[in-house]
């Protein structure tokens, strides 16, 4: 099958979140399992061509629509056996920026992307089975390829959208979309409008309406975005499209996060050690993490939180995690990126409130190499959620042999099962879980998971063991989504 994968991040070249490590673990599992698959990015400018040593300019001219001079170059490798194209555009300064999102522009910004991307295919004459598109991002590839490439003899057998957070949709003016060609009077244009009352278009309705599939990225998300308040304003666009959505469970990278293999740990170490090994290991690294975080040395239980800081993460919860932690005598750390100024300076003041307290550590930046030392050094990791689409640090921590304390939502319900509920099978048990938004349902999990730490050694270890265990390789969710394309074609 020959998949193009339409993407506005591919870990660990351009990353903000989940996104990029779903596009790129999928993307390879995909190709692993005997399919062509290709990858097409913006070029950003920052990204780091030292880890991209082969990339060559394989297209040094292209024009989105031909009767205007928009010219693109386009740069082209392979990481392993999946081909990456990075798309540059010529005469703008669009990728050309420090972030990948949040400027005033993004919906030009993206939408150019979404075209540009469309022309390449036009371009390379070679029919697509299935182009895959993400979020709201490359959205607009749906109903732009039905509104100008079908017309021009693009081949594309079917469309498929994941939704990986349903709460950024791209609400916008039509004025904007008219420059990369939908015409003034398009009905596709039309059905994207927001409402009957509205006059803008909201991107994310356009790929849900005129995309063949749509899948969202974990089975309890699937089901949660039907309800009013997770529909993000949506119910109705997704009620109308119900036959073609699922929800499939996100997969992890078990190559790039593996404890035996990883790079960033100063111990490395693996599920298959005997269990003295890994507590070992864990505590070398955390001593490790310790010394570079300059926090005190004593044996407590460290309790970290790697996230983005947006209002969705539970910021309120994170606080408040934090605060009980060191009443009970435990450490903290956090690794927090912002994207949110509001809640960016909520977390600067919290990090300068305890600036001497040798038993928090609040880095506010996106740290790749420090996250996967954090993950082996805790011994649990606090996701407090409003709403988790799918999730990844949880299945990360799990297989770090790091216990979650997670807010029973969204893909953390299908792959965090409470240690102590009775209904659980034993052999499933592998955290701790509250189900309200509340600070008395989440101390309801943190006391316990910290008086077990102090008092019972052999409850965390069993926990560790059976979470090390777990696959949450690509391998069956890769499968999945084949299988989904199958019946598109
Ligand atoms: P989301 O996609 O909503 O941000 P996920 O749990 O799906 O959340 O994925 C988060 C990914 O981003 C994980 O790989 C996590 O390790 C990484 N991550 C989040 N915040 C940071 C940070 N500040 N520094 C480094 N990595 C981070």
């Amino acid at each position: 099958m020959h998949i193009i994968h339409i993407a506005t991040e591919f870990a660990p070249y351009a990353k903000v979140g989940g996104l990029g490590d779903v596009v790129q673990g999928l993307a390879a599992e995909q190709a692993n399992l005997g399919h062509s698959v290709e990858v097409i990015l913006p070029k950003y400018s920052w990204i780091n061509k030292d880890l991209l040593p082969d990339l060559e300019l394989t297209t040094p001219s292209f024009f989105s629509w031909e009767d205007s001079n928009k010219a693109n170059a386009l740069y082209s490798t392979s990481i392993g056996k999946t081909k990456l194209h990075f798309i540059e555009p010529v005469d703008n300064k669009y990728f050309d920026r420090t972030r990948i999102y949040g400027y005033p522009d993004d919906i030009q910004r993206l939408a150019y992307f979404s075209r540009a991307s469309l022309d390449y295919l036009l371009l390379k004459k070679t029919p697509v089975d299935i182009l895959h598109i993400h979020d709201w991002h490359s959205s607009l590839v749906a109903p732009l390829y039905k509104e100008i490439f079908a017309q021009k003899g693009l081949l594309v057998k079917g469309i498929l959208l994941t939704l990986h957070n349903l709460s950024y949709q791209g609400i916008c003016d039509p004025k904007l979309l008219l420059p990369i060609g939908f015409r003034k009077n398009s009905p596709y244009l039309k059905k994207m409008k927001q409402s009957f009352f509205s006059s803008s278009v909201n991107i994310l309705k356009g790929g849900i309406d005129f995309s063949d599939k749509v899948i969202a990225v974990s089975p309890t998300y699937a089901k949660e975005i039907f309800s009013k308040q997770d529909s993000c304003g949506l119910q109705k666009t997704l009620e109308k499209n119900h036959s073609k959505i699922s929800g499939i469970l996100n997969g992890i990278e078990t190559e790039y996060w593996n404890p035996l293999l990883d790079p960033h740990l100063s111990q490395n170490y693996s599920s298959k050690d005997p269990l003295t090994q890994i507590i070992s290991a864990k505590s070398h690294n955390k001593n490790t993490l310790q010394q570079k975080l300059a926090l005190s040395q004593n044996p407590r239980p460290l309790v970290s939180c790697i996230t983005r800081l947006v209002p969705q993460k539970g910021p309120e919860l994170i606080k408040s995690a934090l605060a009980r932690t060191l009443e009970l005598g435990g450490q903290f750390v956090l690794l927090g990126s912002s994207q949110d100024p509001a809640t960016e300076l909520e977390f600067r003041l919290l990090a300068k409130e305890y600036a001497d307290n040798p038993h928090v550590a609040c880095i506010l930046e996106y740290d790749e190499p420090l996250s996967h030392l954090i993950y082996a050094a805790s011994d649990f990791i606090v996701i407090p959620s409003r709403f988790e689409p799918c999730g990844l640090t949880q299945m990360i921590s799990l297989n770090y042999g790091t216990l979650p304390i997670a807010r029973k939502v969204g893909g953390l319900a299908d792959t965090v099962h409470d240690c102590d509920d009775e209904n659980i099978p034993q052999n499933k048990r592998n955290g701790y879980t509250f189900q309200t938004y509340s600070d008395e349902a989440l101390f309801s999990a943190l006391d316990r998971a910290l008086n077990d730490w102090c008092t019972d050694k052999e409850k965390i270890h069993k926990l560790m063991k059976i979470g090390m265990k777990e696959n949450f390789s690509w391998k069956h969710s890769a499968e999945v989504y084949i299988s989904q394309y199958k019946e598109l074609l």
